[in-house]
Order: structure tokens, then C-alpha cells, then sequence
């Protein structure tokens, strides 16, 4: 099973504890403090009018669109992938770095 690990928005790519942070503006701070970025992100495409099950319908510029843990880079020549935020390793351990920290 692939879970979501990740979101691509306006050229980063971010962890969903950070792309709550960018879009916790308007929505309710319950509901922000599950942690559930996919809540917080259905709530924020309505307020939006975006249909974000429909990801061909907008751009990662304008909206967030999932990264799943098997279309992360992980490898020694690419590097692997950090957010784009907060530069946590997504989608492995900080461990398995193939590089430092930006
Ligand atoms: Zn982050
Ligand atoms: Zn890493």
C-alpha cells in the first residue's frame, strides 16, 4: 500500500505537515489540529472551487497535487527528497540520507 507522502505546490515539494500550515487559513482549528492534511486540503479546495480528485482539472501552481511514497526520489546519484519547508526527509528515515540537510 502507497500512501500519500507528500504534496507539489508552486514548484516545492512539501511535507503534509507544512502544506497544512499553508493552507490552514479559514479552516477550522479542529480540524487543523487532527494533523490530517488531506482534510485540511478537502476543505481548502471547496473554499476554492478546485476539484482536487480531478488533479488534470488545475496546477500544482494554483493547488496541491499528492506525491505517493513511490514517486519520491530516493537514490545516491538523484539524492533523495526533503520538504521544501522544513527539509524533513520525506518518505524515509533521516538515516537514510543520501544527503545533508539543506
Ligand atoms: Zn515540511
Ligand atoms: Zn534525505
Amino acid at each position: 500500500m502507497t500512501a500519500v507522502e507528500a504534496y507539489t505546490y508552486n514548484a516545492d515539494v512539501v511535507c503534509p505537515d507544512c502544506i497544512i500550515k499553508r493552507f490552514s487559513d479559514g479552516i477550522d482549528a479542529a480540524v487543523v489540529a487532527t494533523g490530517n492534511a488531506e482534510t485540511v486540503l478537502d476543505l481548502a479546495a471547496t473554499a476554492r472551487g478546485v476539484d482536487r480528485y480531478d488533479e488534470r482539472s488545475y496546477d500544482s501552481g494554483d493547488f496541491p497535487k499528492v506525491v505517493f511514497g513511490n514517486q519520491l526520489n530516493y537514490d545516491p546519484d538523484a539524492g533523495c527528497e526533503h520538504c521544501g519547508d522544513c527539509h524533513e526527509p520525506l518518505g524515509h528515515e533521516p538515516a537514510d540520507c543520501y544527503r545533508p540537510f539543506a
